[in-house]
């Protein structure tokens, strides 16, 4: 671990590009289920899971930046991977470096240093995912430690992790669940620790991670359940957190490669005697994307600087919430437009386009729905709005923290008060937009430390006009609710020819 990072990254992009860089391997990512023993085992020579293990146990010291680099390096190359990796690092080996303890980090950190071992998360169950916190697992002392039951699904590498971050709630003398949540690790290699997968899923996309349905019924060492500062439920928050900010690295590496796939292409493809590349429509995408990616970029800066083991993010609901849903919207509608310009060819199962479109749309549903966190965003700046005592749009942009720097570009058009008491939809597009003036806020500061103008340029003026639409749809009218349909009703389209 004494190589520079500079070195040691552009070892790893080397390696990266090689694996997945030819047309055979590359259909071998994009293709084929399941992890590739060959991609990991060569990865593994390079002990990328270093970059999130603490310098007393051999890592490289979890510098938030280094993870964001590496997680941008793997993810330009494979997304899927990269998920890989940001479950690894975030959801399992920083919350075992903050919350473990000695021996237990000794005894697991090991075996990711030296070996090829990967950690992941399991919170969800069949019948309580974004309501998570009434899970069903539940935990009781045993001999030896814990023994724990339940029923997890959808956790990423399912069957083939060597490590689990296992979440449970204490089942009382009376049978009755504790409200908190506890944290305990599960080894894989001990069949009184193994989680094993009863129902395997067909995932529609990310083919290389393996989902299921897992029956937990396991029993851990006393010292594998993690300390928490606070609660658990704080741990929970300051551990979701953290890894929702570390989407701006699988984020920023997936929309250069969407953009440069996008650039090749429409230079390419000569449609009408022209090339695509000339073309307004075509050029209204481009930079678009081009906007999204210096956007990505300051939630990069952002993250890097704040996103520490060493900070508590609990309290940090409202940022990490506008990392995860602005730059999962990002990465999804980034796949949309390369395959819209990429045409027909894009559409194979086997084409980066379309399983793009794929591979991206679950990020805005794992971690917390976006539809769910917009929401959380917006009852966060009403709450603001109500502290200040004034509900006028731009006197509170302008006074929050996050929006203070951009405020006065949004003057004209947020010159309205807003009705605190708005119906769930309209509170969906108010985060969506407040989410996205933030994220012009962080673009300030990117320009400020030396970015290049022209694109902070670019993508403020990108963002505002997407901001503007959105804004109208904001003060649009309340569209109606949907209406339940009698069978034999007058709703058919045949019976008014
Ligand atoms: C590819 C993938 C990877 C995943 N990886 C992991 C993992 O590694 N570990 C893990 O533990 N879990 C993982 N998950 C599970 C994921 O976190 C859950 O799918 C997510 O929390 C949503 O839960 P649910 O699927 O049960 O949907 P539900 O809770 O049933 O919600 C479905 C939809 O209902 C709507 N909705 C829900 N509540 C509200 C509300 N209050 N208001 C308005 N609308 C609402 C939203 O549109 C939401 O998307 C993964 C899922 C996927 C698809």
């Amino acid at each position: 671990m004494n190589i520079e990072f500079t070195d040691f990254i552009k070892d790893y992009r080397k390696r990266l590009s090689s694996l997945f860089g030819q047309l055979p391997q590359e259909e071998d990512s994009l293709h084929q289920r399941g992890l590739s023993p060959r991609i990991m085992d060569e990865l593994a020579e390079l002990s990328p899971s270093a970059v999130s293990i603490p310098a007393a146990y051999g890592g490289r010291g979890g510098d938030p930046a280094e993870i964001l680099s590496l997680l941008e390096a793997t993810s330009y190359e494979s997304l899927p991977l990269a998920l890989i990796f940001g479950i690894n690092g975030a959801l399992f080996l920083e919350p075992l470096a903050k919350y473990g303890d000695e021996r237990l980090k000794k005894e697991t950190f090991s075996c990711f240093i030296g070996g090829r071992s990967l950690g992941g998360l399991m919170i969800t169950e069949p019948n309580h995912g974004t309501d998570a916190l009434a899970m069903q697992t539940s935990w009781r002392k045993s001999d030896t430690g814990y023994a724990i039951e339940g029923t997890k699904h959808w956790a990423g590498l399912s069957g083939h992790a060597d490590f689990w971050l296992m979440t449970a709630r204490e089942r009382g003398a009376e049978s009755d669940l504790k409200r908190d949540i506890d944290f305990f690790i599960c080894d894989s290699s001990d069949p009184k620790q193994l989680v094993k997968p009863i129902e395997q899923y067909s995932n529609l996309g990310l083919y290389m991670i393996p989902y299921a349905r897992n029956q937990v019924d396991v029993d851990v060492p006393a010292h594998h359940r993690l300390i928490p500062h606070k609660s658990g439920i704080r741990l929970m928050q300051d551990l979701l957190h953290r890894s929702r900010m570390r989407f701006p690295g699988m984020a920023i590496g997936f929309l250069q490669r969407m953009m440069d796939e996008a650039v090749r292409h429409t230079q390419d493809r000569y449609v009408g005697g022209s090339s695509l590349f000339s073309y307004d429509q075509v050029q209204q995408r481009l930079s678009s994307l081009q906007a999204d990616h210096t956007i990505a970029s300051a939630f990069c800066r952002h993250s890097a600087r704040i996103s520490s083991i060493d900070n508590d993010l609990s309290g940090k609901a409202m940022e990490a919430n506008i990392h995860k849903t602005v730059l999962s919207d990002m990465m999804q509608n980034a796949a949309q437009s390369l395959l819209q310009l990429v045409g027909a060819k894009g559409y194979k199962t086997d084409h980066i386009a379309g399983r793009s479109v794929v591979d991206s749309r679950p990020f805005q549903i794992f971690e917390g729905s976006n539809d769910v966190i917009y929401q959380q965003v917006a009852d966060g700046f009403l709450k603001h709005m109500k502290s200040i005592n004034n509900f006028h749009l731009f006197s509170a942009l302008q006074s929050h923290h996050l929006t203070e720097k951009i405020a006065d570009r949004f003057k004209a058009i947020t010159n309205f008060t807003v009705n605190p008491n708005m119906p769930q939809r309209k509170k969906v597009d108010f985060g969506r937009i407040f989410s996205r003036i933030t994220g012009l806020d962080l673009t300030l500061d990117l320009g400020n430390r030396g970015f290049d103008q022209a694109l902070i340029d670019q993508a403020v003026d990108s963002m505002s006009e997407r901001i503007q639409s959105l804004l109208g749809g904001f003060l649009g009218i309340h569209t109606p609710n949907y209406i339940p349909v009698e069978a034999g009703g007058s709703s058919s389209w045949r019976e008014t020819l």
